[in-house]
Order: C-alpha cells, then structure tokens, then sequence
C-alpha cells in the first residue's frame, strides 16, 4: 500500500529505493520509477489498455529505428550507384 501500484501489472509494490529518481519494484518482479507507480490499483481492463499503449509505443520506436535504417541503405546505394557509374564510363 505505501508503494503503490505497478503501472505494468497492477500489483502491489514490494520494494522502493531510497535514491533520488530511484524504481519501485513490485510483487511480480516488475522495476519501474518509483514516480510512475499508480496511487490506486487499476482494473484489469485499465491494466490491458497500459499493456496496448505500451505496445503502441514499442512499436512507434522500432518503426522510428526501421526508416532510419532505410533511409542510411538508400543514401549508401546512391553513392554506391554513383561510384559503379564513373568506373563503368571510365572502362568504356
Ligand atoms: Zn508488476
């Protein structure tokens, strides 16, 4: 009760360190920051809309990280593409 709720499965908080910006460890083993846990335990249903969000935001990274890659692969091939092209005309 003194520690709240975990924000990841609604269990109670087991453990707190005593540091600034310190994690919060619940009954399930979760770690999270000790500001993020929940000052009421949540529903299942709100524990499962958190569990999507989560998701969502995994997602959105690993989208972020892909285009990235994407875009470093097509810059490499246009100057791969050019270096192929000055030798081709050099040998012909
Ligand atoms: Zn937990």
């Amino acid at each position: 009760m003194a520690y709240g709720y975990c924000p990841i499965c609604g269990a109670k908080g087991r453990t707190r360190e005593r540091r600034p910006n310190g994690n919060d460890k619940c009954e399930n083993g979760h770690t999270y920051p000790s500001r993020g846990a929940l000052r009421r335990q949540p529903d299942k249903y709100e524990v499962k809309l958190r569990e999507r969000d989560r998701t969502i935001a995994k997602l959105t990274e690993s989208l972020k990280e892909a285009k990235t890659a994407i875009e470093n692969l097509s810059t490499s091939l246009r100057v791969l593409h050019k270096e192929l092209h000055g030798y081709k005309n050099r040998n012909d």
